[in-house]
């Protein structure tokens, strides 16, 4: 079965007192987690930091996005190569925050999570709908068409080397959750999309839910049959609730 996995989204937050607060207070309250993968990705300054600290441990962490180019004149980019350097494990790409503001196409969500699978990094790769298209009743068509564009770049069972995340935009930062239910159904349609291309890649990938997953509703949100565990924005930010959340991984895991 699928190992539940829990990844926190730092965003742009924190600061190298509270990075190292967070995380040595994870530390401290990782001995309770025995079946849920856990990860962070802090803002990219503080990935050498995090490096240090999570070093021998069981946390693992990746990148917020990764530049789909290996080096040259990319003001601002960061490259796989740099992440590995820092022993990144994963790379987040494609999150609605990038698509919207930086204007990230699916075809260069594709790219990245090509350059990424091509130096050993995993990305977790986000889709999602936004509730002008969830209301039009379009939602899988979508998501659909968000995962397609990766697939058609990475191949079917190239997802066996990477996570997706299924975050409604709008439920990321809003409080307004998506029920266990209309989550569910978003990530089966999911798993039979890959399903109908790749039976084994639809067993074994990990498809997590985000959007204002928050301690007191991650275990009926983890519970349902195709979620395998969570993208955490600002519930990762406080050691308490990232742990709870963890920890409705483990109550969860099959
Ligand atoms: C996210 O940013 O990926 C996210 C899910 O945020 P939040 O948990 O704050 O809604």
């Amino acid at each position: 079965m699928r190992q539940p996995f829990v990844a926190g989204n730092w965003k742009m937050n924190g600061s190298r007192e509270s990075v190292e607060a967070l995380l040595n207070g994870m530390k401290d309250a990782m001995g309770s987690i025995s079946k849920t993968e856990v990860a962070v990705c802090p803002p990219f300054v503080y990935i050498p930091q995090v490096a240090q600290i999570c070093a021998g441990t069981s946390i693992k962490w990746g990148s917020q996005d990764v530049s789909s180019e290996k080096a040259g004149a990319y003001t601002g980019e960061t490259a796989t190569s740099m992440l590995n350097d820092f022993d990144c494990t994963y790379a987040i790409v494609g999150h609605s925050e990038r698509r919207t503001l930086h204007g990230e196409s699916d075809e260069m969500v594709a790219k990245k999570s090509a350059a990424a699978q091509a130096d050993g990094i995993i990305p977790i790769i986000c889709i999602g709908e936004t509730l002008e298209e969830r209301e039009k009743g379009i939602t899988e068509e979508v998501v659909g068409r968000q995962l397609n564009a990766v697939i058609d770049v990475i191949g079917v069972q190239a997802l066996q080397k990477a996570v997706i995340a299924y975050e409604p935009v709008w439920a990321i930062g809003t409080g307004m959750t998506a029920s266990p239910e209309q989550a569910q159904d978003v990530h089966a349609y999911i798993r039979k999309l890959i399903a109908d291309k790749d039976a084994a890649t639809a067993e074994k990938v990990q498809i997590l839910y985000g959007g204002s997953v928050k301690a007191d509703n991650a275990e009926s949100l983890f519970g349902m049959p195709d979620i395998d565990g969570g993208l955490i924005g600002g519930a990762s930010l406080k050691v308490e609730d990232f742990m709870a959340i963890c920890r409705a991984g483990d109550n969860t895991a099959v």
